[in-house]
């Protein structure tokens, strides 16, 4: 199991855990008895009981015929928008409040960006009948109203950060604040393969419930319970993670990401952490960054909220040094025209993130018999209005 982490919680030379001592205790804490939680039979009962009757899993897996006829190979899509919530980020939150119960939390906090982790964390949280903090950036919690008002609505509380440039960094930064002051009775539900361990590896395996369907349903479909490529979109990297992990170690299955190239990676407005970034630490994980010489994070940028993220998960940023994974990066342009033709050649509106899988379809030919698998990680109803006034 090489792309695995190992037992000090690296991925080859990224992950690790960066932080500051006060947060020490917290981190312990969740080191020390993650597996064996997750591993407990009745842990797994009720996290698979929750997935199928609360999430609505397992997810189809559906043969897109018109997009297959079109790019001559065969197709399917792996359908995470069907989920409640709309995207894959509830398999996780799931996951990590019942794990949070086990330690014996009652109060969770998170940071959110364009607020998709905010509403799948509150979510759970009403669900599980536990007290729900949202740390969002003041400028952010402007431009997503519409997440801002589910989080209230689902008995959360959003608290603005004020700091820096008041967005997703301030936002994270008020939560660890938090989290150091409140060791015992807080957990941090952090939302993408991200931070330090073992949230990077705890998160993958939450999400890993996306590829032991595909296989499954790939051994009903195909006979072989394995595509010759999976493909999906990389923000922090919790779907691609997902979508991977049961295929990491079989290199018959070629493995896809496609980062937000924003208005292009030679334009100074990008997301494309893989192809600009250097090595350094972000979040309190060793990993590949979008950083000035002297080491400052650049502030990135994409049409996608979900992809708008400096840095990458410690297990891609592996699969890319290793080459087990191919990395491309993807423009708005490219994202949202894409995004139109899934739309009108399957009848599925794909959220933004996910319109950038999609456009490796025009990067990278495939062959006639090649069994390729999207994942779909979200509906777009929440981009319409992008969508709607994008000048194509
Ligand atoms: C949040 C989000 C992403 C990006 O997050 P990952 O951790 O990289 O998966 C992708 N797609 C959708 C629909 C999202 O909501």
């Amino acid at each position: 199991m090489i792309y695995t982490v190992n037992e000090a919680g690296y991925y080859g030379k990224f992950g690790g855990a960066y932080i500051p001592e006060m947060l020490y205790p917290n981190v312990e804490e969740l080191r020390e008895r993650y597996l064996d939680i997750i591993n407990e039979p009745a842990f797994q009962q009720e996290f698979q009981e929750l997935l199928h009757d609360y999430v609505g899993r397992p997810s189809p897996l559906y043969f897109a015929k018109r997009l297959s006829d079109l790019y001559n190979t065969k197709i399917y899509l792996k359908r995470e928008d069907l989920n409640h919530t709309g995207a894959h980020k509830i398999n996780n939150t799931i996951g990590q409040v019942l794990l949070a119960k086990r330690l014996g939390k009652q109060k969770i906090i998170a940071e959110t960006g364009a607020g998709q982790h905010g509403v799948a964390t509150a979510t759970v949280c009403a669900l599980m009948g536990l007290e729900c903090i949202v740390y969002m950036g003041e400028i952010d919690i402007a431009r997503q109203r519409p997440n801002v008002e589910r989080m209230k609505m689902l008995g959360a509380k959003v608290v603005p950060a004020t700091s820096g440039s008041r967005t997703l960094k301030d936002a994270t930064n008020e939560a660890m604040r938090h989290w150091i002051n409140n060791p015992t009775d807080t957990h941090y539900i952090i939302g993408s393969v991200v931070g330090p361990h073992p949230y990077p590896d705890m998160v993958a395996r939450f999400q890993s419930v996306i590829s032991a369907e595909i296989k499954q349903q790939l051994q009903t479909k195909e006979g072989r319970d394995y595509p010759d490529y999976v493909i999906a979109c990389v923000g922090g990297g919790s779907n691609a993670a997902g979508a991977f992990y049961h295929f990491l170690d079989n290199q018959k299955v070629g493995l896809i990401g496609a980062e937000a190239g924003g208005l292009g990676i030679d334009s100074g407005k990008s997301a494309a952490t893989l192809a600009l970034g250097k090595i350094g630490i972000l979040h309190g994980s060793k990993t590949v960054l979008m950083q000035t010489t002297d080491g400052q994070v650049v502030e990135p940028h994409s049409i996608s909220a979900g992809l708008d993220y400096p840095g990458i998960g410690p297990l891609h940023a592996h699969l890319s040094d290793t080459q087990r994974g191919q990395f491309y990066s993807i423009t708005d342009d490219e994202a949202m025209r894409a995004g139109l033709l899934v739309s009108r050649t399957e009848g599925i509106i794909p959220a933004i993130e996910t319109a950038h899988a999609f456009a490796i379809l025009t990067k990278k030919t495939f062959q006639v018999n090649d069994v390729v698998v999207i994942c779909l990680s979200g509906r777009g109803d929440k981009d319409l209005d992008t969508y709607v006034n994008y000048q194509y």
